[in-house]
């Protein structure tokens, strides 16, 4: 499948068009950014890892019932998708304390939560990605409260089956972000699940293998990815 044009430049990925109007191929670049954007750095690796990370977790979803986003991987760097109507709300769920609870709550970084708890966010670099509930979500027309309920759900389920492999692989499932959208109509999970866009620690040490070791300037950031990769069996060759 061939891209076509380029449709929109993000981050840390680029999409493009197919000739068919119903696929689309993200192409994850080495670009790792903080801030909402603010700061922007490439390490070497970084889109072959996070799109063969990607490929594997949503494989993993996938076998467990989740629909998501994934036709085919093309290459090193790129992934061909189903074109979806993203929804701009962004779902996470916290096993854990960490981030940006820690600094709203002033809770213990580490703290369990049981049950986990279940945030959103709207997606927006401008305003900062605001915390917002589900009825933002229906009065401002953003998704419906049907296709809310099933992200929730979908959330959830991928929550499940990612502690236990992660907890296989001596990690802790911290806490994520997964970003959903509408493909005929029906709710399917899109974008990326890899260490950018989640937290995860070392089970025995607690010591950070994702994103946080950019945010926190703690370096090491791709080794730590590639760490993560080795331990869950993901091949990098
Ligand atoms: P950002 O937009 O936050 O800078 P990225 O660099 O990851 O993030 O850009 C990828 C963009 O592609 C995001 O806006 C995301 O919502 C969108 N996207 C991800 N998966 C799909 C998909 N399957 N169909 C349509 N759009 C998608
Ligand atoms: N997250 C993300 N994109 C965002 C905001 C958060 O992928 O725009 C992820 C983040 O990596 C973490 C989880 O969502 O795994 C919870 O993030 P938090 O609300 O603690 O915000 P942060 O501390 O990252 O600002």
């Amino acid at each position: 499948m061939q891209k076509v044009a380029e449709l929109y430049r993000g981050k840390a990925k680029t999409v493009y068009t197919t000739e068919d109007p119903d696929l689309l191929v993200l192409e994850f670049r080495n670009d790792t950014s903080a801030l909402d954007g603010e700061r922007i750095e490439q390490f070497d690796r970084k889109g072959m890892v996070n799109n063969k990370f990607n490929y594997f977790i949503m494989s993993k979803l996938e076998e467990a019932g989740i629909p998501t986003q994934m036709v085919r991987l093309l290459s090193d760097t790129e992934v061909l998708v189903k074109k979806l109507e993203m929804v701009p709300v962004e779902c996470v769920i916290r096993n854990r304390a960490a981030g940006s609870l820690v600094r709203r709550l002033g809770v213990k970084e580490g703290m369990e939560l049981s049950p986990p708890l279940f945030d959103l966010f709207l997606k927006n670099d401008a305003m900062h990605d605001p915390m917002i509930n589900e009825s933002y979500c229906t009065t401002f027309g953003w998704v419906n409260e049907s296709n809310l309920a099933r992200m929730k759900e979908l959330t959830y389920k991928a929550n499940d089956v990612l502690k236990k492999l992660f907890d296989d692989a001596g990690l802790i499932l911290v806490d994520f972000k997964l970003e959903f959208g509408l493909f005929k109509g029906e709710i399917v999970l899109g974008d990326e699940f890899s260490p950018d866009g989640s937290r995860l620690w070392d089970k025995t040490t607690l010591n950070k293998m994702d994103k946080d070791r950019f945010r926190q300037s703690l370096g090491g950031l791709i080794e730590a990815y590639e760490e993560v990769a080795h331990r869950l069996g993901i091949n990098l060759d």
